[in-house]
């Protein structure tokens, strides 16, 4: 597994100018900087998908996609693991399915989580899960989820994030695969919103308090 919490994004790290890197005009001003560039999100998923791969190949696994957020990594992902299943003699048999969850207004978390898709979850029990989340901010969403998908029981439960935020209040419920680690910023691109906006920007970037204003609902 690597043990590994992620690649580490510290505090003082001012992020990339913008102007770069190529991204929707219809952005320009809604954003502070670039914390991570899509290739780097490549290349770290590629490797996490290594991991993974150490990890299960020949188990047969069910992707559980979080969604929305989570759609464009959980993507690229099982991408990369498809990709070494079909250039190695390990493979990992892999269904997805998708599951959608809700608790941000603006940018704050709100008290009720809703699970969509879950309603029926009981082809989990007895299978290997690998839920794949796009970010984890306190671990209260995650946490959550594993009871919610324990309940079915499963054989064995595995978590992939690609993001983990530094919050103080983090309740030690860390993902099994951490792509990057970032300072307590609301971030957002590739696929991660601010009220349904910027899910079409492939950078992971930190919006501007003006694209706050802007956006706000
Ligand atoms: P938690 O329950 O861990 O505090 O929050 C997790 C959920 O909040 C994530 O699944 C995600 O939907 C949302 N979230 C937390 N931080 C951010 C952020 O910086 N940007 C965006 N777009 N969503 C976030």
């Amino acid at each position: 597994e690597g043990g590994s919490g992620g690649i580490v994004i510290t505090d003082e790290w001012p992020g990339y100018s913008l102007d770069l890197f190529s991204y929707p005009t219809h952005y320009s001003g809604d954003l502070d900087c670039v914390i991570i560039p899509h290739g780097v999100i490549m290349d770290r998923t590629e490797r996490l998908a290594r991991n993974i791969m150490d990890d299960l190949g020949d188990h047969d696994i069910v992707v559980l996609c979080v969604l929305k957020g989570g759609y464009q990594f959980c993507a690229d992902l099982v991408d990369r693991i498809k990709a070494l299943s079909r250039n190695s003699s390990r493979t990992i048999p892999m269904r997805v399915h998708f599951i959608r969850l809700k608790s941000y207004l603006n940018d704050q978390s709100t008290e009720d989580l809703h699970i969509l898709g879950a309603e029926d979850l009981s082809f989990l029990a007895g299978k290997n899960v690998l839920i794949v989340e796009a970010i984890v901010g306190t671990g209260k969403t995650m946490k959550a989820l594993l009871k919610h998908v324990e309940a079915f029981r499963p054989k064995m439960i595995k978590v992939a994030g690609l993001l983990v935020k530094r919050v103080p209040q983090n309740s030690a419920c860390l993902p099994d695969y951490v792509g990057f680690e970032i300072p307590n910023r609301f971030v957002v691109g590739y696929a991660l919103d601010y009220n349904e906006y910027f899910r079409d920007l492939n950078h992971i970037c930190v919006i501007s308090e003006s694209g706050k204003k802007k956006y706000k609902i």
